[in-house]
């Protein structure tokens, strides 16, 4: 039984405004984005991974969901060698080619604040194989109209389902740092991956008294702690299967999370906020982290710029054929280098860029263009 009302301190409409506004400054749309940018990328490369809890008829089961930028190795090998998924990967056939606003929308679905999150998603291609093939209306899909009628809901399509998300952050994958380690070993097996875990200046807080309200702030503290996560990797880094980098303002600053003062602009806390950083950030011993840490990392991105794919990872970079006698009208864009080389040697006489391959190169290169957000006036 769900006994905690419906309530929300905030709009999810404000929300989901604000994360509109972004998402349309920041995203690069390409053309098999369809109608909106997915969080999808594009094969081999990797934006992220983000975690939510998925609820199951609004109980707090807490299933993790992992909507991911690409596609599970183990998918891959599913679909070329038919084999069975690795075991442990969190739902390796759900959550992909999902839009960049439904995946920001289920992982700050906080309770309290703006609620959890219904949505309609496909189901994993390994559930929607095994269904019975249908003609719009037989087995299952009569009974579920029914049933979606009876409740008042919007009938779901063939090969979708209806899916309810709540912020991870309320839950014991605060720290995604266990969930994301273990993603990683299932990709890269025994490669040692670098973990950098950067905290929130969380408080370590005393809920003194036994009011339901101080109650359920201690619950809820405690079901979001992330030091747990946290000192296991840090004992277990001793195996040498990971380098982990943890970086945090360990007594932490009392701030709540939706502390915003004053109103009109929020100015107070942020100074609150920068000032307390600078005093952490010149302690010795997080200097000392800072440059361990940053040595790793120029380490590893300089082996990888000399990757293919490196360009179009750290620039956003892409080609677009501006070069005379193209025979692309609409379909000219390009997100790799050696695929628009292979056009113009293929498509192109070398007499439409005059033998220089390197300039059109250069004239047809794009970059992604940072939009920062408008000074508000
Ligand atoms: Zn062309």
């Amino acid at each position: 039984m769900n006994t905690l009302a419906p309530w929300t301190k905030y709009s999810r409409k404000t929300l989901e405004k604000a994360v509109k506004e972004v998402i349309n400054r920041r995203a690069q749309v390409r053309i098999e984005d369809d109608i909106e940018p997915l969080f999808q990328t594009e094969i081999d490369t990797c934006r992220g991974v983000v975690l939510a809890i998925r609820m199951r008829d609004a109980q707090a089961v807490t299933n993790r969901f992992l909507f991911r930028s690409y596609t599970p190795y183990s998918e891959k090998k599913r679909r070329n060698a038919q084999s069975n998924v690795t075991p442990g990967l969190k739902n390796p056939h759900e959550g992909i080619r999902i839009s960049l606003l439904k995946v920001a929308l289920a992982g700050t679905a906080a309770p309290f604040y703006f609620g959890h999150y219904h949505t309609v998603l496909s189901i994993g291609q390994e559930q929607a194989a095994r269904r019975v093939p249908t003609n719009i209306m037989n087995g299952t899909g009569i009974s579920r109209a029914k049933t979606d009628r009876r409740k008042g809901k919007s009938h779901v399509p063939e090969g979708k389902s209806r899916y309810e998300f709540q912020d991870a952050g309320f839950s014991s994958a605060n720290n995604p740092c266990n969930e994301l380690y273990r993603e990683i070993q299932s990709h890269h097996g025994d490669n040692m991956p670098v973990l950098v875990s950067i905290g929130t200046a969380r408080p370590k807080e005393d809920f003194v008294g036994e009011s339901p309200r101080t109650n359920i702030m201690r619950g809820l503290h405690q079901l979001g702690n992330p030091d747990e996560v946290h000192e296991n990797l840090d004992i277990e880094k001793d195996d040498g299967k990971y380098s982990y980098h943890r970086l945090n303002h360990e007594k932490g600053i009392k701030i709540e999370m939706d502390e915003w003062k004053p109103k009109k602009d929020g100015s107070a806390t942020i100074t609150k906020m920068r000032t307390e950083f600078d005093n952490w950030l010149k302690e010795a011993e997080v200097q000392g982290k800072f440059i361990e840490c940053a040595e790793h990392l120029v380490r590893l991105r300089r082996v990888r710029m000399t990757t293919p794919r490196w360009e179009r990872f750290a620039l956003g970079q892409y080609f677009v054929c501006q070069v005379q006698n193209c025979p692309k009208d609409r379909d000219n864009q390009w997100l790799d280098r050696v695929d628009f080389e292979n056009h113009l040697k293929r498509e192109h006489g070398v007499e439409d860029y005059s033998d220089n391959l390197e300039r059109a190169l250069d004239t047809c290169r794009r970059i992604f263009n940072y939009r920062s957000r408008p000074e508000s006036s």
